[in-house]
């Protein structure tokens, strides 16, 4: 017997009947002898419709209100489905993230967890009932109603999974696993089998939404084995732990280790974002303490910045552009702050572009091995696509691209690094990839 927290996104609940067809699974499984906590989505794109319908009533809705008004979809999907689990013949009750003891700071729209105290769910347990728990919520020391961010019911499910100690946090979505790609964007991606924390973190942070960023972050620090697979077969997924699994041998020797690792892919995917802005700050005089003066403006403004260029400067003019990226809802707001101090930065303009796309290489085996950077930019050039940045950190490359040529840009460096899949093509099983 064990204790799983499995985890359904939306596309695996979007109408009725897939909510019994879940129901089914956790019911299974609670009736092969486990301990069962569900966290659950809002059905199919539910919380986009609500982003929506509070931008007609709104051009800046206050994050307060936009947090109760989002934490409702995953409302109605949790007690949809301990009805029909309870149709079933197994017993289940559904909870809020404040019922769950979910408790978070109080950054609206993005807040954190600070502490699980599952007193409710234990309590379910007990009992020998299904506890179904809301995700992307929970409830700030102040008691406002909070959400994670995007994609945050995978972190409610990495951290109850944490909290409660549990055998394994099972994510299901609507692909088989984590791809060496978006297999919506690359049919011939390659089902990952075994990966890293350190792996997956990259591949979260490039873009690969598959498993939300803070779900990996939580997972690697209380050490939570996360199965991602699908909700609609019965494959096997991706197994996301600390090591690449069972190659390395902890009693071979140190030359049998090494061996193991450097058996390990040199590239573990290709991710891609298509929600970042750029924003250039043109013509900055080109002297000691303006970029400082430039980030701690944007640090004001709450914006977490990515990629960073600064050009050299015209030798006539001793100007200089500078040039990052943040995510697009971040855009305006730091427009502002840096507009509300163009006088004392003495700059001439500032530009934004939404219109880029970004295109991540990730894999640890990268390090070394020499000529990655050539490869991958290589095929860029034999793809048409032009770089407008590059970033790069010890198991990442990062360029952004314009918007319309990524999914080029993507197919072209997946199959140079060879990772195409010989055994068909990935199947996605639903969703709308919104
Ligand atoms: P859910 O509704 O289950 O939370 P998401 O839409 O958040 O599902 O995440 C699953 C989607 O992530 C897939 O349908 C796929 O389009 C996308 N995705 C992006 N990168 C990858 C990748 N490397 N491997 C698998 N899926 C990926
Ligand atoms: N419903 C939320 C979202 O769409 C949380 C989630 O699905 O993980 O972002
Ligand atoms: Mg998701």
């Amino acid at each position: 017997m064990a204790l799983i927290v499995q985890k359904y996104g939306g596309s695996s609940v979007s109408d009725a009947q897939s909510i019994k067809r879940v129901a089914k699974r956790i019911a299974e499984a609670k009736r092969a002898g486990n301990d069962v906590v569900v966290v659950v989505s809002a059905m199919g794109d539910t919380t986009d419709e609500l982003v929506d319908l509070a931008a007609q009533i709104s051009p800046v809705p206050p994050q307060r209100e936009m947090d109760i008004l989002l934490t409702a979809g995953e409302r109605i999907s949790m007690s949809l489905l301990a009805m029909a689990i309870t149709t079933l013949g197994v017993k289940a009750k559904s909870f809020t993230g404040q019922q769950a003891g979910v408790f978070t700071d109080a950054v609206h729209g993005k807040a954190r967890i600070v502490d699980v105290v599952p007193f409710r769910i234990r309590e379910t347990l007990a009992k020998g009932q299904v506890a179904i728990v809301a995700g992307f919520q929970g409830v700030s020391s102040g008691n406002d109603v909070t959400t994670l961010g995007r994609g945050g019911s995978d972190t409610t499910a990495v951290a109850l999974a944490a909290g409660l100690g549990a055998d394994v946090c099972e994510i299901y979505t609507d692909v088989d696993g984590v791809f060496t790609a978006d297999p919506r964007i690359v049919p011939t991606a390659r089902k990952i089998d075994r990966t890293t924390y350190e792996e997956m973190l990259e591949l979260a942070a490039s873009g690969a939404k598959v498993l939300a960023l803070r779900s990996v972050e939580y997972a690697r620090r209380y050490d939570v084995p996360v199965h991602v697979r699908s909700s609609f077969s019965g494959a096997k997924g991706t197994m996301v732990t600390g090591t690449h699994g069972d190659q390395i041998d902890p009693n071979a020797s140190h030359d049998e280790q090494e061996e193991a690792v450097m058996e390990d892919p040199i590239i573990s995917g290709v991710a891609h974002d298509r929600s970042e802005a750029k924003i250039t700050v043109v013509g900055v005089p080109d002297v000691p303490g303006q970029a400082a003066r430039i980030f701690e403006v944007v640090a004001g403004s709450g914006a977490n910045i990515d990629m960073i260029v600064q050009n050299v400067s015209a030798a006539s003019t001793g100007l200089t552009d500078i040039s990052f990226t943040l995510p697009q809802g971040d855009a305006r707001s730091t427009m502002a702050a840096l507009n509300a101090v163009k006088d004392e930065l003495k700059f001439d303009e500032l530009q934004v572009d939404d219109q880029i796309g970004k295109l991540s290489l990730v894999g640890a085996g990268m390090k070394s091995h020499p000529g990655v950077s050539a490869r991958l930019f290589g095929a860029l050039r034999d793809a048409g696509v032009n770089i407008e940045m590059i970033s790069t950190s010890e198991i990442r490359i990062s360029v952004v691209t314009r918007a319309d040529s990524l999914d080029e840009a993507v197919r072209a460096v997946h199959t140079a690094f060879q990772l195409d899949s010989a055994d068909g093509e990935a199947v996605v099983y639903a969703g709308t990839g919104r």
